[in-house]
């Protein structure tokens, strides 16, 4: 498993290795960001056995996340449930919702 054609790369700083741990370490962080957003905790990342993926899972929720540090070109380097929904145990992030303001048209609809 060889990683994306990056500078490390080219100077042989990933010889020993199946996977880029510049690359890695920052797909692991954009994912605790990402998640912490919602609300989930991430614990530790996991290796799959075999694949260019880390596995971790929100120790709140349980639900999963995935690093990919060499994905198929129509494949996402970060995927996973916590990305895309808000934790139903963690701490809600207080959404700035405003109200819809009304269009014009209906408003002149309500008052007459
Ligand atoms: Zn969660």
């Amino acid at each position: 498993m060889k990683c994306k054609n990056c500078v490390a790369g080219l100077f042989g700083v990933c010889y020993e290795r199946d996977y880029c741990q510049t690359e890695q370490s920052a797909l692991v962080e954009l994912a605790r960001r990402m998640a912490g957003e919602r609300g989930h905790q991430l614990g530790e990342f996991v290796k799959q056995e075999g694949l260019s993926v880390w596995r971790s899972a929100c120790s709140l929720c349980g639900q999963p996340v995935y690093v990919d540090v060499n994905p198929a070109p129509d494949e996402p380097d970060l995927y996973g449930d916590v990305l895309v929904t808000d934790c139903p145990q963690g701490e809600p992030t207080p959404a700035e919702e405003q109200p819809e303001p009304l269009p014009a048209s209906l408003e002149e609809v309500f008052k007459s």
